[in-house]
């Protein structure tokens, strides 16, 4: 009895403790792994074009971000300042998908929409892109400027930085207060003398004022052409610049828009604009290329050419950050 008494006490010990632990240790073997064995990061990219999801050590899916975020004959050490931003964001990404687990991707960390979270291009796209021969050369060239920063992000009181960049910033940068509203220390304004040698420094776009009243939702066709003179015709004025002399805020027709919101609406190049009126046409004469806030590629180019290192142009760009190795 006493025997059989004791076999009972074992299979409750066993079967309420022993079975779930083995269970338990079994599943977490099942568990994706999230690094590599040298301590690389694994990455899970969601294919927005084709909604597969892959995993990636985070090095080789950077070789496609660079490729697919900036002109492949840049200067080695601007690739390199992109490369460093590119990893800062990914991780970063890593870290929020883990605090909010399929929320904003099924299942992945990021996904390779440029307009959501970051470019990145397959080997198939690139070779497309670049042709059979310069594949090998721009190849080699990214995968060696992620290779010579490999581990390193940017910090800013030891915490991974927004490392937000655009194309062309029209000679200075913008800080995010003035953009996004919101002071983030490391993203102010900054001289970015190099971009005013580079394409898309100055771009121009014409509308019709019946192109501007589809697009934007009002009624210009009354108005006498003086009323939209730039920069302050009572129809078409604007009503607050930033810092930098970007437009801020205008008003159009009855309708006050943020200059954001134009720039989408009309898909200009920048919120650094004016306009001349010609006849029945509206043509926007815009500086820069992109929403101006942290690096410039373009100025990050020009600063390479000069013969600057990737640590000086992002801290030029990223001011008070930190180059910090995490693996
Ligand atoms: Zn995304």
């Amino acid at each position: 009895m006493r025997k059989l008494m004791g076999l009972v006490v074992f299979f409750i010990i066993a079967g309420t403790i022993i079975m779930p632990a083995l269970i338990i240790a079994g599943l977490r073997l099942l568990e994706a792994p999230v690094e590599t064995q040298t301590g690389e990061r694994l990455v899970r990219v969601y294919l927005h074009r084709t909604g597969v999801s892959r995993t990636f050590p985070l090095e080789e899916y950077l070789v496609g971000v660079v490729a697919g975020e900036m002109p492949a004959n840049f200067e080695v050490e601007a690739l390199k300042a992109q490369a460093i931003a590119a990893r800062t964001y990914t991780l970063k990404k890593i870290e929020q998908a883990k605090d909010l687990p399929g929320s904003r991707h099924e299942n992945a960390d990021i996904c390779t929409d440029a307009t959501h979270c970051q470019a990145w291009l397959d080997e198939a796209s690139l070779r497309q892109q670049w042709g059979l021969v310069n594949y090998w050369r721009y190849h080699k060239r990214i995968k060696d400027a992620v290779n010579a920063t490999r581990g390193l992000v940017l910090t800013y009181q030891g915490k991974l930085i927004e490392p937000v960049y655009h194309s062309n910033g029209g000679g200075r940068t913008e800080s995010a207060a003035a953009v996004w509203g919101g002071d983030i220390p490391y993203l102010q304004s900054v001289a970015s003398p190099w971009d005013r040698e580079s394409p898309h420094y100055r771009d121009s776009l014409s509308f019709s004022l019946q192109e501007l009243e589809n697009k934007l939702g009002v009624n210009l066709s009354a108005v006498p052409a003086a009323a939209l003179a730039a920069p302050s015709g009572s129809a078409m004025k604007v009503i607050e610049q930033t810092p930098t002399g970007r437009v801020k805020t205008i008003v159009i027709g009855d309708k006050t828009f943020a200059a954001t919101e134009l720039r989408q609406l009309l898909g200009l190049p920048s919120t650094d604009f004016s306009w001349e009126v010609a006849g029945e046409q509206i043509i926007f004469t815009t500086i820069g290329y992109g929403h101006a806030v942290g690096m410039s590629q373009y100025g990050a180019n020009g600063m390479a050419a000069e013969g600057k290192k990737f640590n000086e142009i992002l801290s030029h760009y990223y001011q008070g950050v930190k180059i910090e190795r995490v693996y």
